[in-house]
Parts: C-alpha cells; sequence; structure tokens
C-alpha cells in the first residue's frame, strides 16, 4: 500500500430504496430473478462510485449482493435447513429465529466469486471483502449435526478457505473475515476460535483481516453497550493471541466506544483499522474527530500500519448520512497525512541541521 493512512469501510454500506427496504437489516429484496441480480450488480457500482467520490483507498462491493453479512454465505451452503428454525440467543445478548444445522456442512460452489470478479472489474484500487469469520458462522445457528461448537466451526473454517482462495484468485486485494462474537466468547476465542480463522486463511498470498466489534448500530446492540461500564476492555482477552496468530490486520471499534486505546499496545505489530466512525449514530463526524481518533492510535500503532476504517458496517444508516461519514473519514485522514508528513520534514531538516 503506497499511500500513508489508506481508508477503507468496516463492510456494509445502505442499499438503493429500488433494492431492498433502507435503514433495515436483514432487509427483503425487492427484485426477483435476473432483475434481482442486474439489480444487485448496479448497486455494487453505485456504492463503489460512492467511496469513490469520497477519496476511499481501498474499496469494498458495499455488501450489496447480500442480504446479511451472515446468513447469506451460509444459505449456499449444503447441510443447513432454512425451513427447520429456532430461536437461540446470538452472541449471548439477543434472541433470534436461525437456521438448523442438519447435516454435513459442504461448499458446492463459490459464494462471493462472480461479484468479486464483477468489483474488480470496476476498479484498479486495491479491493476488500469482507467474509463472516468460523465462530460468528456458527453463533448464527443451530446445531442439531455435530452437536459441538467447535468441530462446525473448524468444518466452516474449511469451507471459508476454499471460498477466500476463489476470492485471492479473484484478484481481492484483502480478505477480511468478521468475527464480533470474538469480543464475547473469551475462552473459545483463545480455545480453538483464532485457530479456526488461522485454518480459514491457510495458504493465502493476499493481505487478511479480522473485523471484531461491539455489532450495528441496532437496540440489542446498544443495550448491551450499556451494560459494560466505563471501561470496555473486551479485547484486552483476544489480543495476545491475534498478536502471535499469521492475520496481518486486525480492524476495531474505536471512535466514540469506550474501549482503552492503549490496549492497541497489546496488537503492536500488526496493521490495525481503527474505527474512526461511530456507526450507532446519525450524527456525522467531523474531519477533526476522526484526526483526533487517529492521533490517539498513533501512540499505540505505527503510522505505516494504521488504516483509518468505520466501527463497524454502515448498511442500516441512510444514504445521505453514510456519504457524510466517508467524507469525514477521507478529510481526517487527510489532515493526519498532512501531519504526519510536516513531521517527518521537519525531523529531516533537524537531523541534517545537526550533521552539518
Ligand atoms: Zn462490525
Amino acid at each position: 500500500m503506497k499511500t500513508l493512512l489508506p481508508t477503507s469501510t468496516a463492510g456494509s454500506l445502505p442499499k438503493p430504496a429500488w433494492l431492498a427496504e433502507p435503514e433495515t437489516l436483514w432487509s427483503p429484496w425487492k427484485l426477483h430473478g435476473e432483475e434481482l441480480t442486474q439489480g444487485k450488480h448496479d448497486a455494487l457500482r453505485l456504492s463503489l462510485q460512492d467511496q469513490q467520490q469520497a477519496g476511499i483507498d481501498i474499496v469494498s462491493d458495499g455488501e450489496q449482493t447480500r442480504q446479511h453479512f451472515v446468513t447469506t454465505f451460509i444459505e449456499h451452503l449444503n447441510g443447513v435447513d432454512f425451513k427447520k428454525r429456532k430461536t437461540v440467543k446470538i452472541r449471548d445478548r439477543y434472541d433470534a429465529s436461525v437456521p438448523t444445522v442438519v447435516g454435513p456442512v459442504t461448499r458446492q460452489k463459490s459464494v462471493f466469486v462472480e461479484d468479486a470478479k464483477f468489483l474488480r472489474q470496476q476498479t484498479k484500487q486495491p479491493i476488500k471483502w469482507a467474509l463472516p469469520g468460523p465462530m460468528t458462522m456458527i453463533d448464527t445457528l443451530y446445531d442439531d449435526h455435530y452437536k459441538s461448537r467447535e468441530k462446525l466451526a473448524w468444518e466452516f473454517a474449511k469451507i471459508l478457505n476454499q471460498e477466500a482462495k476463489e476470492l485471492e484468485a479473484a484478484g481481492v486485494d484483502i480478505i477480511q473475515f468478521d468475527e464480533p462474537a470474538f469480543n464475547v466468547f473469551f475462552d473459545e476465542v483463545n480455545d480453538w476460535g483464532i485457530a479456526t480463522l488461522e485454518r480459514a486463511i491457510e495458504g493465502l498470498n493476499c493481505e487478511t483481516a479480522v473485523h471484531i466489534c461491539y455489532g450495528y448500530g441496532i437496540k440489542a446492540n446498544t443495550d448491551w453497550k450499556k451494560t459494560l461500564g466505563s471501561e470496555w476492555r473486551q479485547y484486552e482477552k483476544a489480543f495476545p493471541k491475534l498478536q502471535k496468530s499469521n492475520i496481518d490486520i486486525i480492524s476495531l471499534e474505536c471512535h466514540n466506544s469506550h474501549v482503552p486505546m492503549d490496549l492497541l499496545e497489546l496488537i503492536r505489530g500488526k496493521k490495525v483499522m481503527v474505527g474512526a466512525i461511530d456507526v450507532a449514530t446519525d450524527t456525522i463526524e467531523t474531519p477533526e474527530e476522526v484526526a483526533n481518533t487517529l492521533r490517539k492510535a498513533l501512540q499505540f500503532v505505527d503510522a505505516d500500519k494504521l488504516y483509518p476504517s468505520t466501527n463497524c458496517g454502515m448498511a442500516p444508516l441512510s444514504h445521505q448520512v453514510a456519504r457524510g461519514k466517508l467524507n469525514a473519514l477521507s478529510a481526517g485522514a487527510d489532515i493526519v497525512r498532512q501531519e504526519l508528513a510536516s513531521a517527518s520534514a521537519n525531523s529531516s531538516a533537524n537531523s541534517s541541521a545537526n550533521s552539518n
């Protein structure tokens, strides 16, 4: 990556109102059949254009072709019965009606690879593609077959690895795994969560990222956040093992969160996507607020490893708010880039003055 502080989003962006009900998660499609396929691709191009107009450096599909970041991937697999539903608690937080694992899970054909090829054709910029992580996948299902969270996670890791290799071949530069579950199940994260994630990236040459957040700005998540107290130290549990893992980039929620920034010291050496945009509020950050979050992070992340980003996906926001936030992210990163450039100009001026 040539640009210092390359900006990106955590993943999803709002969908056009003609494609799906806006500002809603799991929003049903408004088109069908061939029209839906065409509509998804049109939405992907618009979403890419929004990112480009805002000056985002690492672009994505805005997750325009999927209804939900976990379910859409699972829908394409064998072994899961979407008609057989059970109510389970997702991430120990809220009840949801989920499909049932009824037999061995397998992937008959690629899920997102055609979409990724389409995105690749549209731009020469670096592209990032998000997949769900194994632990977050198992947490969104009722398992009536393996009867072991760990066993099912290893199976999903194998499947994710097949998909990731095809995404890499399609020209994806960064493959990101979304693991909000890493903020909840600390023992499992350390016992097998990070290990299954490493299985999912086995043999990849492109860069890899893990996104760990406190969730979309929906009520169940904001209510949960209220119970977490004044200091959110959840990251502390997973960071030591993540620091030693083969994952290249760690994507985190930082702005407006109660995560103590010094926890980032625990992953020193890794690239960090620093969430400098709050996705749980319609208030658009000022560039200076974004810059402030990045400056705080720079105390613990080397400048060449800092990737300004959003706290989480922006699918539930309005288009106007999301665009405003993309612009703020870009402008905030610019402020800090200029500061870094003038600081390094000053220090080289000083060192040449000293050597005279
Ligand atoms: Zn997230």
